[in-house]
């Protein structure tokens, strides 16, 4: 079959994105570190910038962590922090600046311990989306960073490079989604480590590059549906992840979804699709007030209320038919834990989906219970 990537980074993602980061920065790109989604990248675009996410999910650097962080706090927090305490994660000894976001609480505290490593400038997020005056409130953030940007590298701006970077960021997101639709086809014509690959690559890609690259992997999944070159048999349990971010060492429940012989359909996370959907309005003649627009759409659990969550779950649902959702949650992820509580009467009593949730973190001690809890929930899925 072929893959959906020509390179020398089949199944290595995060290799690929670094060989993506350092070749911009080669080129001149000035690198801006990123933990998520609402960091709003088009302004890095237009800086003439890259953007390289920051977000770390593996164990090796959580011990580290943990002699100055409390051990009950998210791995994903821990090991991002042991990382740069190491000056081991080769993302951020790339960086620049970094941008940072008032989302959950141990990541706002842990910018205020990092700040003295690089430039960094944290958006204050308003957490009631829905609220009169959050928008005018986060454009401000959005604006501040911009300016941030622009002392930080003594450069301008401008509202024509935002609007160029806005059409150039709507066109790749349509794309990515477009691959993600493929989801839905029955039998499956693409991986969970495909749709990882495709956005991780996505976050440090940009412009006719990206956009080729992009159409030629929705040519190639098109051409494995016309031929029926499925990458799983017929009357495989699909499976849909929701939840925290993941990657690396919690890779290791979707793992466990493959051995129990499931195929994951869909990621509705920050590793997922949840960057990329939402447009940003092109042409209003405010960019700023455009890109605010969109991020404040993102429905994380951070939000109060988070009822954009729920549409995207309906969406997703009843386009890829799970047989099960698995709602993965990291440990002391207060906010995705709490909101579980509502997705799980959602997703059984709403969408008539079964339902599963896991909290782990990023260790390989609960191996065997989550093996033995999966197989049950795709048993009576
Ligand atoms: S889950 Fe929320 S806080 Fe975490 S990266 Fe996504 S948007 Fe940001
Ligand atoms: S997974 Fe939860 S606790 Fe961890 S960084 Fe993201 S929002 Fe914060």
């Amino acid at each position: 079959m072929t893959p959906l990537f020509n390179d020398d980074f089949q199944e290595l993602p995060l290799k690929r994105a670094l060989a993506q980061v350092m070749a911009k920065r080669e080129a001149g790109a000035k690198v801006v570190g990123a933990y998520c989604s609402y960091a709003p990248v088009e302004v890095v675009w237009a800086m003439g910038g890259v953007p390289a996410v920051l977000c770390a999910f593996s164990n090796a650097p959580i011990a580290k962590a943990e002699e100055t962080l409390p051990v009950n706090l998210c791995p994903l927090i821990k090991s991002s922090f042991g990382f740069i305490e190491l000056k081991t994660c080769p993302f951020f000894e790339l960086t620049d600046a970094v941008v940072g976001e008032t989302t959950c609480d141990g990541k706002k505290k842990m910018f205020e311990l990092i700040q003295e490593h690089r430039p960094l400038y944290v958006m204050d997020l308003p957490q009631c989306p829905t609220n009169e005056g959050a928008v005018a409130y986060w454009r401000h953030s959005v604006n501040g960073f911009k300016k941030f940007l622009e002392g930080t590298f003594a450069t301008t701006i401008s509202d024509a490079a935002l609007e160029e970077s806005i059409r150039e960021c709507n066109r790749k997101n349509r794309l990515v989604e477009q691959i993600f639709a493929f989801g839905a086809c029955a039998p499956a014509v693409i991986t969970w480590q495909e749709l990882y690959a495709v956005a991780t690559y996505a976050m440090s890609a940009h412009g006719p590059e990206a956009i080729a690259q992009l159409e030629e992997i929705i040519a190639t999944l098109t051409a494995r549906r016309e031929q029926k070159l499925y990458t799983s048999p017929e009357g495989t349990k699909r499976v849909l992840i929701t939840g925290c971010p993941v990657g690396g060492d919690v890779l290791k429940v979707l793992k466990l979804v493959d051995e129990e012989g499931a195929a994951i359909v869909g990621l509705d996370s920050c590793t997922g699709l949840k960057p990329y959907a939402n447009v940003t309005e092109e042409g209003t003649g405010d960019p700023l007030l455009a890109i605010a627009k969109r991020y404040l759409q993102i429905p994380c659990a951070c939000m109060t209320p988070n009822t954009g969550r729920f549409d995207v779950l309906k969406q997703q649902v009843e386009s890829l038919k799970p047989d099960l959702v698995i709602d993965l949650v990291l440990q002391s992820c207060h906010t995705y834990n709490v909101e579980a509580v509502k997705v799980e009467s959602y997703v059984r009593e709403d969408l008539g989906t079964n339902y599963l949730k896991v909290v782990t973190d990023f260790s390989q001690q609960d191996l065997g219970q989550l093996k033995t809890r999966i197989a049950a929930a795709l048993e009576m899925s």
